[in-house]
């Protein structure tokens, strides 16, 4: 009897499922091609695409390492893929930031977390914190995409995410139109502490898209100079060629 009615659930699910497909067809975010039930949010086709940088396999320092030298001294870089304009990538993170795509972020953090997840060099990070995003933007946004990136990798890593360690300041507008010194003077006054403490050794910042590093620059020295000590790792989703 008990094998009957799983038979018979399982099949109504399944029935459910087509029904819902029908009607909300899953395609994929970025050439619209229906999905296999197998894959989720982008197609086999289009992830292969996109261009890892398997920084979590280098031996020796990785552009992401160099972008940083003589300006804050890190345990560990990684993002995992190239970020390129005009490039399937740059869909990717738009949709992440403007679409309203929660689980696209988490199941975003959970393909980094796997990444890493056999790489010695990440193995002492001891917990997440995301890039902050203004509190009014959040509100407008409905998230933060660098909070879903970490819930993803935290689910993963089986590390937790510290929330409110670092706030952001004031709304600043867009930072395009300056040039890299006035950037980084403008980043520099974003971030403010929270009454949060940390009590870890090893701390890993979360970002999506890293451009100059400036902001990760900004948030890292800001925790430095509370906690001398703390060894600092990045982990972001992409980063520019
Ligand atoms: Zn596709």
């Amino acid at each position: 009897m008990d094998l009957k009615n799983t038979i018979i659930t399982a099949s109504f699910e399944r029935y459910l499922e087509g029904l819902q497909h029908l009607i909300f067809p899953n395609v994929c975010l970025q050439c619209s091609y229906e999905l296999s039930r197998f894959e989720k949010h982008i197609c086999a086709f289009c992830w292969d695409k996109l261009q890892r940088t398997y920084f979590e396999a280098y031996e020796i320092p990785s552009g992401m390492d160099q972008l940083f030298w003589g300006r804050i001294t890190l345990s560990e870089t990684f993002a995992l893929y190239f970020f390129e304009k005009e490039k399937p990538i740059q869909d990717i993170l738009h949709a992440l930031k403007y679409q309203f795509k929660a689980p696209l972020g988490r199941h975003f953090g959970e393909v980094m977390g796997k990444a890493i997840f056999n790489s010695n060099k990440y193995k002492t990070i001891e917990a997440l914190i995301p890039v902050p995003i203004h509190p009014q933007k959040r509100f407008l946004r409905g998230y933060n995409q660098s909070e879903l990136l970490a819930e993803g990798m935290s689910a993963i890593l089986e590390i937790p995410i510290l929330p409110d360690v670092v706030l952001k300041k004031a709304n600043n507008s867009s930072q395009t139109r300056k040039n890299r010194f006035l950037r980084w003077d403008n980043a520099s006054e974003q971030f403010c502490l929270g009454k949060r403490d940390i009590p870890y050794r090893h701390i890993a910042i979360v970002d999506d898209v890293i451009t100059t590093g400036s902001t990760l620059e900004a948030m890292a020295q800001l925790l430095r100079s509370h906690y001398p000590d703390l060894q600092i790792t990045l982990l972001s989703f992409a980063i520019a060629k």
